[in-house]
């Protein structure tokens, strides 16, 4: 949720550009329908609206790149975590791969149906994390159910 919210704030730039354009077109009106002493007024006003929007422009783009850093960081972390939250209560667990945790539980092995003879078994996993279910071959001649 929190990223999502980090991410909309990143638009921001597009409005500061446009009111940098707003305001350009306003000083461009000011020139061509003004007469003096108006004009200079009314252009120094806005120079002043012009100076503050670029400074507010330069102000979010930097936070934009903050922002950006910690989303980056922030996923990083949450996935790293998980993984380690998985690993904790699963030491054991085979990689699952669907949510890639290490949170497979092997239920049982069988003979593969074709290479069973020639000593290839398959597991059947669950995955604690995610609760899919998945298998895959096994070699080694061994079989063990619950
Ligand atoms: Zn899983």
């Amino acid at each position: 949720m929190r990223i999502q919210c980090a991410r909309s704030i990143v638009a921001w730039p597009q409005h500061s550009m446009n009111i940098l354009t707003h305001l350009q077109e306003l000083d461009d009106l000011i020139v061509k329908h003004t007469q003096p002493p108006v004009t200079t007024i009314l252009r120094n006003k806005l120079a002043f609206a012009i100076e503050q929007a670029q400074a507010h422009s330069a102000a979010v783009e930097r936070q934009e790149k903050t922002l950006a850093t910690q989303i980056e960081t922030i996923e990083r972390l949450m996935k790293q975590n998980q993984e380690l939250v998985a690993k904790y209560e699963h030491p054991d667990g085979d990689r699952c791969p669907f949510c890639h945790a290490l949170a497979g539980r092997l239920k049982r092995i069988n003979p593969h149906p074709a290479l069973g003879p020639a000593g290839l078994n398959v597991g059947y996993y669950k995955c604690q994390h995610c609760g899919k279910d998945y298998d895959k071959n096994l070699a080694g001649p061994r079989s063990i159910s619950n």
